[in-house]
């Protein structure tokens, strides 16, 4: 089998509601579209961050086995945003090839359910932004999600008070993250960090910028709470440090900035090695949700327990038409 042609779609979706994270306003939602043929009749799909170059695509995946994905990822290391929706296409097309699910391919599922936890509590320009997120925290609650994760990073009087609101909102035994989206130095990611401790928080998400390895070190003993992070970080060098030097207890690799399956199955290698946590970070389209619990499944628990710690599926529950509108069978969570 021969790839014969690839095509990129650059989608945006306007939002009607835009919301805020820690370093600004969203008021679109993106997804760059790979779409790869074969000679086989098998198309793939799959989801990046930016479009690859029409001479890469030349030179790397024209003429080329579609099997032949750690020898198309070498080749084409240098745009590893593009690089991640490629390589998803072609696991979708060996998967397509071979009549079987891609958490096959990638060994087995240890896991057929994975729960979910309610991304979102952004923050929006509303007259009571406190009660606005205390009754969204609720919703997510009364719908039956476990966990859910909350924005900060908006200063210490925000997240204060804020936290505590949805912490009360939530009751005490729904699980809380927060992500402050590297919206923070370390001298204040501890101070604020400190501050929130008392709401028993599951992680504390990104508080500051991730080439930081000596800060995620520093404000991992200086709190204690799970440090997360490495959502924007793209190959496995790029995590190395972080894996290494011990700066997280939960990495959060995002399938299509990493680097696809390909380079994800290396980075949670990496992190299984350094006993450091990996949930996937999904925050995105239709085909990078599919391809996220793909991977996911087959991310074992670890520690193995009787009673082990859950594995959380991110589900973004922002508005987004890519997500819940792009597909023909868009993901739902029940
Ligand atoms: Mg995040």
């Amino acid at each position: 089998m021969k790839i014969t042609d690839v095509k990129t779609y650059n989608l945006r979706y306007p939002l009607v509601e835009p919301f805020a994270n820690s370093r600004g306003w969203t008021n679109a939602r993106t997804a760059v579209v790979v779409e790869i043929r074969t000679d086989a009749g098998i198309t793939g799909w799959g989801e990046g961050v930016s479009v690859p170059s029409a001479s890469a695509v030349e030179a790397h995946l024209i003429g080329q086995s579609p099997f032949e994905t750690e020898r198309i990822w070498e080749a084409m290391r240098g745009d590893i945003g593009a690089l991640s929706g490629i390589d998803i296409a072609l696991w979708d097309i060996m998967g397509k090839a071979l009549d079987m699910p891609i958490y096959q391919l990638l060994g087995g599922a240890f896991q057929l359910k994975i729960p979910a936890y309610a991304s979102g509590l952004f923050k929006k320009d509303k007259p009571d932004i406190t009660q606005a997120l205390m009754d969204e925290a609720k919703g997510y609650v009364e719908a039956g999600f476990p966990a859910v994760k909350m924005k900060i990073g908006f200063g210490e009087a925000y997240d204060v008070e804020n936290v505590a609101a949805v912490r009360r909102a939530i009751g005490d035994d729904t699980l809380f993250a927060v992500d402050a989206n590297c919206g923070y130095d370390v001298g204040t990611a501890i101070d604020v960090g400190q501050k929130l401790l008392d709401y028993d928080l599951f992680w504390y998400e990104e508080p500051i910028t991730s080439d930081d390895v000596a800060g995620y070190r520093e404000i991992r003993h200086a709190l204690k709470v799970r440090i997360a992070g490495g959502e924007m970080l793209k190959g496995r060098w790029a995590f190395r440090d972080l894996l290494q030097e011990r700066g997280l207890d939960i990495v959060q690799p995002d399938l299509s900035i990493a680097g696809g399956f390909t380079e994800c199955r290396k980075i949670a290698a990496m992190a299984s090695a350094n006993y450091v946590r990996v949930l996937p970070h999904m925050w995105g389209g239709s085909i990078r949700l599919a391809a996220t619990l793909h991977w996911q499944a087959t991310l074992p628990d670890a520690p193995q327990a009787l009673n082990p710690i859950p594995s959380l599926l991110e589900f973004d529950m922002t508005e987004n038409r890519l997500r819940t509108a792009l597909a023909q069978q868009p993901i739902k969570c029940r």
